[in-house]
This record gives structure tokens, C-alpha cells and sequence, in this order.
């Protein structure tokens, strides 16, 4: 009830705060996943162009090398070629010195020439008759078809060739055609390379763990490659054909559509000799997998970042919503409250814990208490008490959990005017604070109402005296009192005397009026605490508590000489007068209710009507005179 009756807020800030920063995480995740696409996109074309440019290279180094290697060699053929005659070639008996001789050339040469394993002159029917070296399997060197094409084709002066179709013992030769004086095919000097020197040379290259280069011929025979058991990608035909024509001296392929290797071919000029580099992508990626994985990792944990920093945002903003639901909600019920209470009959104060102070007072409860619902507003609650310990005491009770319904409490208006209520409280908590709902009703005319029943209920309406049941009441109550505290106690019974003569001669109306003045009379004479009732036509009885028979005779006797002295002024100037006979007992250890006295009393009365009437009897009296 702490909001009751008080203004609300809205929240549209924060609504729009949230669906902003909600944007805002959404953008910042897409663009952060954009960035990192692009960055991952971006390197790969990167390291594939790396890779492109490092195969090419050191596939063009390693060919420049053989090539050089090579014209080496063909420039010491040449050196050779001048210092021979087509006789040396033609003839292995030359002689023993000439032979030496040759021999001896060969040698030198082969030593300054490391990259050759031998060099042999070979006669033009292909018989080798001069070698370097006597080495075995030396005959191979004229294998070849390559010894018919230079002897058939004069414009040939060097030629290449694979040493042997053996693939565990290739290697390259090369041959340099020798003529006569005639310009006659004379034979060739020959020199041939090793797999092992090749193999040595491609070896100083790097092109990664899984990369590797070959030498092969045009065939697509491998006569060397490093390392010596790698697995390298098909070999392209048709570039294989572009180079050997001449149309191209390099070129380069990314292998398949994933690009898992890189390809470099390189003519060897002049020669019918490639070289073939190829990259793996397990190598020239290795580091942009991992950096993208790295970014894999990042770009999904900033991700889930911004999807969480969305649905916490999303979440806020519906408990906002909800929040401003509930709170329209609210406001529309209290409002819908605040009218009921305002037209309700009831009349309904709110006051705030713990001071107490009125924070609410509707019209009916405003005119109750006779005062504006404005000024209402500067009171405390109890302030509409008539007794501030009876508010108390109902606080109390409701704060220990007892329900406070209908209770019947006696209030105030403004000014100081009290009124019964008939109030319900009741106490509403919340976070904040408690607030103390009452509900009042006017009682008053019912309390009148109950008044004037009680009143009818126990008042004889001619005398005004106890009528006969409600004396009887009373009277036991003082009869077990007075015998509960061992204290005397005197019954009278008085009687009009000759009362039918008063009605006869002057009137039933002027009857009326003589027990009318006798009960006055009764009033004036008697104490407080002395019970008087009409128990009859003109039969009275009293009770006089904690009386004993000293005190209380010359009280009836007072009573019946006053009743004898009073003269009652009628309408005609006419003087009515009359006289009371009265019995009087005592209250004895037998009684327990009035009865039994107001019978002796009565006895007493008759006694006293017989004696003459006008006279107060004892029954004491009368029953010791019976005795004598
Ligand atoms: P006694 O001295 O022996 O008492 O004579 P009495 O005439 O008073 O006799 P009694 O007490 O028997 O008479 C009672 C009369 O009182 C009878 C009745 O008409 C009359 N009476 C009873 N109640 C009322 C009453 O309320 N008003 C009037 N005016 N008369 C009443
Ligand atoms: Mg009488
Ligand atoms: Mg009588």
C-alpha cells in the first residue's frame, strides 16, 4: 500500500537505452565477424601468393644453377674438342704415348669439371675409345638414340641426353660432336652427370617439409629429385609440352581447387631438362591455419559475447516492458481502488507506519469525523480516538496477528464530540513500508437504540423505578455479595394504602401521579446504591446493601413519614395526600435469593395494613409477637 495514492514513473529511457545497446552488440559482433572474414580471406591470398613467389624462385635458382652447370661443362668439351683430331676419336691405338697423352687430358679436365663423373671420347661407330675413368658400366654412355641424332644431324654441335632408362642409375650426359678436316662426323666427346650430383644440388634448396623439386626430361623421366622419396603432385603434360617447344621457359600451377600445393616449371635451356618445385599448402598455410583457427576462436568467443550482451539487453528490455505493464496495470487498479474506496458507503482512513499520520481519508469518513478530507491529512490517526490507549491496544493486536472486525470503540469529531464506531483495521506491508487501512461506522443510533431497549427492558416507564424482573436480578447479585462478604442487607415492601380510594375519587390519571411522586420520593430519600423497583399496582420493594436493622429503620421510617408529610398540588387546587404501610426482614444465613425475604417483607406488610396501616413493621418484630 506504500504506492498507494502516489505517482509513478515511466521507463521509457531505459527502453530505449536497451533496444540501442542491444544494436549496438549486433553490430559490433557482425562487424567484428566481417573484419575477421576478410582478415582470414586476406592472408590466404597472402600465403598462396607467398608460396607462389618462393616456388618460382627457388625453382628458378636451382635451374639457372644447372644451367650453368652445364655450359661449364660444354665449354670444357669445346676446350677438349680443340685439342684432340678426329684420329684420337677415331682410334684407341694411338700409340702408347698418345694414348697417355689423352688420357691424361681427359683427366685433367674431369677433375676441373666436378660436377661430371667421367668423360669419354666416342668414335662415330660408337666404339668408346679414350676414357677418363675406367669405370664399369662405362658402355652405357652410347646407349642412346641421342648418338644417332648428332651423327645424322650436322647442326648439332652439343646434345643432352638421360644417362640411362635405369631408373636406379640416372643421370645426364652430355656429348659434343666432333667433325674432320672434312666436316665429317668424327665422333663425340662425352661427359656425364650423376643422379647423385643433382640430387646434391636440389638438396640446397628449401621448399618446406612437404614440398620437393625435380630435374626430369622431357619423357617425364625423373632423373633426380629431393628428397629422394617425396610424393610430388602429377606432373602437367601440357606444360610439360610448352616448355619443351619453347613456347614458354617458366610457368606456374596451383594444383587443384583447394590449392593444396604449388607447382614452379622451368626449361633448362638447350637441353630437354626441367625442373619441377612444388609447395605443399601443409606448409606455406600451416600459418594461416593456425591464425585462422586463432581467429576461429576469437571471432566465435566475441560472437557469443555479443549474442549474450543481445539476449541480456533483449532481457532487460522485456523486463522493462513487463515492468511498465505491471505498472499501468497498477496504476489503473489503484486508481479503480481509489474510486471505490471514495464512493463507498464505508467510511475509510489510510494512515502510514509508524507515525501514524492520515495519508488518505475518503468523503463519507471526512464527514463522520466532521472535518474536510484536506484537513484530515495534517492528523495522526489516533487523533480520531476518543482514548488514544484504545488505538494503541488495536495495534497491537493487529501486529501480532489478531484480526480487528467490527470492534466497537468510541471515537471523536474536530471538536472534541464523541461518537460510538463500530471499526475494522487491518495492515498492508510492502517493501518500503505498512500502511493501516480502517474502516468506521457510525453506531451511534444503534447504540441509542440498544440503550432505550436495555432501559425498556429493566425500567418500569410510569415510576421510572427497576421493574419487577430486573429488581429480582439485581437483588440476588447483592444477596450473594452481601452473603460472599458477610454483610447485612435489609428488603422493604412498602404498599399505598387505600390506593383504591385514590383511583376511585380522584381518577385512574391522578392514581398515576401519586406513584409517580412515591417513586421520586423513593429517589430523594434513598442512596445510590439502594435498588428500588415496582413489583406491583402500587407495591414497592427496596434494597438496602450493607444495612443492618440500626440504620435501616429509621430509613423507612423517614421514607414513610416523608410519603405521609407530602401533599401533591392537583389541577383544581385540590390537595392530594395518602400514606404507606411498609414490611421490613432481614437478610438471614438461609436466604439464597430475594424471594424468600421479599415474602417475609411482605408478611410484615400485611402485618403492618393490620395494625392500621401508615406504620413500618419488622418481621423480626411480628414473628417474636407470634411466639408470644
Ligand atoms: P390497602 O390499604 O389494603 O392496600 O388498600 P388498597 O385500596 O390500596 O388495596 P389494594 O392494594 O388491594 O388495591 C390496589 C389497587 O390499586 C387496585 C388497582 O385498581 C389499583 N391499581 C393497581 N395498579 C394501578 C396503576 O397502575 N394505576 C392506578 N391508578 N391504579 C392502580
Ligand atoms: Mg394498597
Ligand atoms: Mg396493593
Amino acid at each position: 500500500m506504500s504506492n498507494y495514492f502516489s505517482t509513478t514513473h515511466t521507463m521509457n529511457w531505459t527502453t530505449r537505452q536497451s533496444a540501442f545497446l542491444t544494436l549496438l552488440a549486433m553490430f559490433f559482433g557482425l562487424g567484428m565477424i566481417f573484419i575477421l572474414a576478410y582478415q582470414v580471406n586476406s592472408s590466404y591470398r597472402f600465403e598462396i601468393q607467398k608460396a607462389n613467389t618462393e616456388t618460382d624462385h627457388q625453382a628458378q635458382a636451382i635451374t639457372n644453377q644447372i644451367n650453368n652447370s652445364l655450359r661449364e661443362i660444354e665449354l670444357v668439351l669445346s676446350d677438349i674438342s680443340d685439342r684432340i683430331s678426329s684420329e684420337d676419336i677415331a682410334s684407341a691405338e694411338r700409340g702408347e704415348i698418345r694414348n697417355k697423352e689423352i688420357q691424361n687430358l681427359l683427366l685433367d679436365k674431369l677433375v676441373k669439371i666436378h660436377q661430371a663423373n667421367n668423360i669419354a671420347l666416342v668414335s662415330s661407330n660408337s666404339s668408346i675409345n679414350h676414357r677418363a675413368l675406367d669405370l664399369p658400366g662405362s658402355g652405357q654412355l652410347i646407349n642412346h638414340d641421342y648418338f644417332q641424332i648428332i651423327r645424322n644431324n650436322p647442326y648439332h654441335e652439343s646434345i643432352y641426353s638421360r644417362l640411362s632408362s635405369n631408373q636406379h642409375n640416372t643421370g645426364i650426359i652430355v656429348a659434343r660432336r666432333v667433325e674432320t678436316a672434312k666436316a665429317e662426323f668424327a665422333g663425340l666427346i662425352v661427359a656425364s652427370i650423376s643422379r647423385e650430383y643433382f640430387e646434391q644440388l636440389l638438396s640446397t634448396i628449401s621448399l618446406g617439409q612437404h614440398g620437393n623439386i625435380q630435374l626430369i626430361d622431357q619423357e617425364q623421366n625423373i632423373i633426380a629429385q629431393y628428397p629422394a622419396n617425396a610424393i610430388s603432385p602429377p606432373l602437367d603434360n601440357a606444360i610439360i609440352q610448352n616448355l619443351i617447344s619453347g613456347k614458354e621457359t617458366a610457368a606456374l600451377i596451383n594444383q587443384s581447387q583447394t590449392a593444396q600445393s604449388v607447382s614452379s616449371y622451368h626449361s633448362i635451356k638447350d637441353t630437354p631438362f626441367l625442373i619441377v618445385a612444388s609447395s605443399s599448402s601443409l606448409d606455406y598455410l600451416l600459418r594461416w591455419r593456425k591464425n585462422t583457427l586463432y581467429y576461429l576462436y576469437g571471432g566465435s568467443t566475441l560472437l557469443i559475447m555479443a549474442l549474450l550482451m543481445c539476449y541480456f539487453f533483449w532481457r532487460s528490455h522485456r523486463l522493462t516492458q513487463n515492468l511498465q505493464k505491471k505498472e499501468k496495470h497498477l496504476n489503473a487498479s489503484e486508481a479503480r481502488f481509489r474510486q471505490m474506496i471514495e464512493t463507498s458507503p464505508v467510511a475509510i482512513v489510510l494512515a502510514r507506519t509508524p507515525d501514524y499520520f492520515i495519508t488518505y481519508i475518503n468523503h463519507q469518513a471526512a464527514e463522520l469525523f466532521n472535518q474536510t478530507q484536506a484537513g484530515a491529512l495534517s492528523q495522526r490517526v489516533f487523533e480520531l480516538y476518543k482514548t488514544k490507549l484504545n488505538f494503541i491496544e488495536q495495534v497491537e493486536k493487529i501486529q501480532s496477528g489478531q484480526t480487528q472486525q467490527n470492534i466497537e470503540v468510541m471515537l471523536q469529531q474536530k471538536g472534541g464530540q464523541p461518537f460510538w464506531g463500530s471499526l475494522s483495521m487491518s495492515i498492508s506491508e510492502s517493501a518500503q513500508s505498512s500502511t493501516l487501512m480502517i474502516g468506521i461506522s457510525d453506531i451511534t443510533a444503534r447504540k441509542q437504540l440498544e440503550a432505550e431497549l436495555q432501559h425498556r427492558a429493566t425500567i418500569d416507564s410510569l415510576s421510572g423505578l427497576f421493574n419487577r424482573s430486573y429488581f429480582t436480578d439485581r437483588a440476588n447479585h447483592e444477596i450473594a455479595r452481601a452473603k460472599r462478604n458477610q454483610q447485612p442487607l435489609i428488603v422493604i415492601m412498602l404498599d399505598i394504602d387505600h390506593f383504591k380510594r385514590i383511583n376511585d375519587s380522584w381518577g385512574h390519571d391522578i392514581g398515576d401521579k401519586a406513584i409517580q411522586s412515591l417513586a421520586e420520593l423513593c429517589k430523594s430519600t434513598l442512596r445510590d446504591i439502594d435498588l428500588i423497583g415496582r413489583i406491583g399496582g402500587e407495591e414497592f420493594a427496596i434494597l438496602l446493601p450493607e444495612t443492618a436493622l440500626e440504620q435501616g429503620y429509621p430509613v423507612a421510617e423517614r421514607l414513610r413519614q416523608r410519603i405521609e408529610a407530602q401533599r401533591i398540588n392537583l389541577p383544581n387546587e385540590q390537595i392530594l395526600q395518602f400514606t404507606a404501610s411498609i414490611g421490613m426482614a432481614l437478610l438471614s444465613s438461609d436466604d439464597q435469593k430475594i424471594d424468600s425475604i421479599l415474602k417475609r417483607a411482605d408478611q410484615a406488610l400485611y402485618q403492618a395494613k393490620n395494625n392500621g396501616r401508615n406504620q413500618t413493621v419488622i418481621y423480626s418484630q411480628i414473628s417474636k409477637q407470634g411466639k408470644a
